[in-house]
């Protein structure tokens, strides 16, 4: 039996755009659509969708950097939805953040050394030596030299940088990394590198990561379990394999069809969505795929799908579609 490390319970996340005369007319930005998920503990689930579908949104709910409107937060069994600042600091040192852009993340002023000391300095007693011998050990652990330490972020490339992102990230021995693209500014060649040095550290540490991406064929390399997202829903989730092999969702399968094929001669149908994301502020009523979807039907423009079983065994897979649960099956 796996154990649960976070749970999310229904989760809406708005953001007021435009104010009206009343409190009715006022617009919202709806983020984050009533999201029910688990993540267990050692494990990579990933969450992919277009740009400014809600994923890294809801990577800031999981960690509080964001109030919620409506549901739960459940970390390590404890109801965190109503902490404040202050009661998250015992839970800071348990989920730390790794950014996209990891020079914006890092003060171009301090030392590499310093940058890795720092969460190390807030969240530990260590004296000046023993900190200095974590350092050191640290930058090895993500492939980084002795040497390394003395000089400035503005002289590592990309790939160093993130690393020493990841160095930082790992340095106080933390439950969960919750990767915000962490790989997508790097070029292809390193992005294999720095996936590595991820898997690694899982193994060693037993890491859970909240991995978040819109580049399915690296969220392949590195998931247990994928999550879909579009429009602030959960529109499919499940085992890996069950995603990739067998994507229940047409949003899915449309994402998936853009994977380039490796292999000469080698080719897949790729399937051309229709129309523009719609705007999260009016969103369409019923499923939020009804505009772009090719196999809508009315009850697609009247009733959102739930999140329902639709697996043909025993692993997780479940999609948001009237036509691809089970009862829609049949
Ligand atoms: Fe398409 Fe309807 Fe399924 Fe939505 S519910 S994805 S519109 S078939």
């Amino acid at each position: 039996m796996k154990n649960i490390l976070v749970e999310l319970d229904n989760v809406s996340k708005k953001f007021l755009v435009s104010k009206g005369k009343f409190k009715k007319e006022n617009k919202y930005v709806h983020a984050v659509n009533g999201i029910s998920l688990k993540i267990y503990e050692g494990e990579t689930l990933s969450i992919v969708g277009e740009s400014g579908c809600g994923k890294s949104t809801l990577g800031r709910v999981i960690n509080k950097l964001l109030d919620i409107e409506e549901g739960k937060v459940i970390f390590q069994k404890e109801n965190i939805t109503n902490y404040s600042s202050k009661d998250m600091l015992k839970y800071r040192k348990d989920m730390q953040v790794i950014f996209q852009d990891p020079y914006g993340s890092l003060n171009p002023r301090m030392k590499i050394k310093n940058l890795i000391e720092e969460p190390l300095l807030v969240h530990t007693n260590f004296n000046k030596n023993k900190r200095e011998e974590k350092v050191l050990e640290l930058l090895d652990m993500v492939g980084l030299s002795k040497g390394h330490a003395e000089r400035y972020p503005h002289e590592f490339s990309g790939g160093q940088r993130q690393r020493v992102g990841i160095a930082r990230a790992i340095s106080v021995n933390p439950k969960l990394i919750i990767a915000d693209e962490p790989i997508s500014a790097l070029d292809v060649s390193i992005q294999a590198q720095v996936i590595n040095i991820f898997k690694d550290l899982q193994e060693k540490f037993n890491l859970t990561y909240l991995f978040i991406s819109h580049d399915l064929s690296v969220v392949e390399l590195i998931s247990d379990r994928v999550g879909v997202m579009y429009l602030g829903n959960l529109v499919e989730i499940g085992d890996k394999k069950n995603i990739y092999n067998n994507p229940q969702h047409p949003y899915t399968e449309a994402l998936l069809s853009a994977i380039p094929v490796a292999g000469v001669g080698q080719k897949k149908k790729r399937i051309i969505l229709q129309g523009d994301i719609p705007s999260p502020i009016d969103r369409p009523e019923g499923c939020p795929f009804s505009t772009r979807c090719s196999y809508v039907f009315d009850k697609c423009r009247k009733e959102m799908p739930k999140l329902e079983d639709c697996s043909n065994d025993e692993t997780e897979h479940r999609v948001a579609c009237h036509l691809r649960n089970k009862k829609g099956r049949i």
